[in-house]
């Protein structure tokens, strides 16, 4: 297999061009086309002498990612998705919004060993785990096209297919990477995980500005576990604690994500259970309602019963907004358009 360049620091490609015979400031050359013009074919690279390029041709690929389909939402979102060199699929979206700003939702894993019972990504399992370089490429490409469009990718958001605590390494391989090589500002990307208790607490002490996400769904024991199995290992109280820990250590505010469930979790009973288990912590509650998925019954919660929730949780004094549900039309739902495509094909 070639070596895929978007895998290479610039020490890395110093040595390819090295073993090209080439001197070292064409890694610089290099890696300026790759990560400051976004270039995506090594022809664009005209400062290069032809002979490197031919050679680089020939040792090298720029990105392993291949798209086989985009979707485009009435209200702007794109969605991909993209092949792995292994067949696997994974899901990317962009999405636009008035303000100017330009977020991207990427994968950390082909599929899900969390087995959440509402979420596409779960329903399928897990296949395997992503490589740093591969949740990379998928900013990269993203920051890249918007480039070529006159536009900058101004946030990314770890949301897409997968756990990124459960691909720990990988995942923080890449924030670190978006940050250095594509210069998006620390406070301007956010990990999401289900609750894996020794990730949070390992994830305060990195010393990053990144935003953490935590799907809570559910305020007892008892609605998460059949909701998140994983509640199961990491009960609510253990969860809360290493949140609480982690405020402490990084000062910074913590996202708790909550998918409203008509009949399941959107009770005004439940916002209170809610509102005394956050009360006091620095923290926000986004409210999602429901995606439906094709292998869970459960639908979203009307629109007065939301109202009543966030009315309840502020008066707990814990603020929480009603999340605008993007691309609804396209299946923009974690692991949507994958599972629809593998479907079809079936
Ligand atoms: N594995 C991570 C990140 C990916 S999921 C996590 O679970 O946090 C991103 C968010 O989408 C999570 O909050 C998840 O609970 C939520 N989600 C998954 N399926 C959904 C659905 N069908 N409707 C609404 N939100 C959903
Ligand atoms: Fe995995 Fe997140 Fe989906 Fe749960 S919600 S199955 S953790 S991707």
């Amino acid at each position: 297999m070639s070596t895929n360049l978007l895998s290479l620091d610039e020490a890395g490609l110093a040595s390819l061009v090295k073993e090209l015979g080439q001197p070292a400031f064409r890694a610089k050359q290099i890696h300026n086309w790759l990560y400051d013009k976004g270039a995506s074919d090594l022809e664009e690279m005209t400062n290069l002498p032809k002979a490197l390029r031919d050679a680089l041709a020939e040792a090298a690929s720029i990105g392993s990612l291949t798209q086989v389909v985009e979707q485009q939402s009435a209200d702007g979102t794109r969605k991909r998705l993209y092949r792995l060199h292994d067949g696997q699929l994974i899901e990317t979206v962009v999405m636009p919004y008035a303000d100017g700003r330009r977020t991207a939702c990427i994968s950390s894993q082909a599929g899900c060993a969390m087995g959440c019972v509402f979420c596409a990504t779960g329903q399928m399992g897990f296949q395997r785990q992503l490589t740093e370089t591969e949740i990379f490429e998928q900013a990269w490409r993203t920051a890249a096209e918007l480039k070529a469009r006159g536009e900058r990718l101004s946030n990314v958001v770890m949301m897409g297919m997968g756990e990124p605590f459960h691909n720990y390494d990988a995942a923080v391989g890449a924030v670190r990477r978006m940050m250095r090589d594509l210069g998006i500002g620390a406070r301007h990307i956010t990990i999401s995980t289900v609750g894996l208790v020794p990730a949070i607490r390992r994830f305060a002490d990195e010393g990053l500005q990144v935003g953490l996400a935590i799907s809570l769904h559910a305020a007892s024991d008892e609605t998460r576990s059949a909701l998140l199995p994983v509640n199961r290992k990491y009960p609510l109280e253990e969860l809360i604690d290493a949140c609480k820990a982690y405020v402490e250590r990084t000062g910074r505010r913590i996202t708790f994500e909550w998918a409203l469930i008509a009949g399941q979790n959107d009770s005004a009973q439940e916002a209170h259970r809610l509102g005394r288990l956050l009360s006091g912590l620095l923290c926000h509650v986004n409210l999602i309602p429901l995606n439906p998925t094709a292998r869970y019954e459960g639908q979203p919660t009307e629109e007065a019963d939301v109202a009543t929730f966030v009315e309840v949780l502020g008066r707990h004094g814990v603020p929480a907004t009603v999340r605008m549900r993007r691309g609804i039309d396209i299946d923009a739902g974690c692991g949507q358009l994958r599972d629809r495509m593998v479907d079809e094909q079936d």
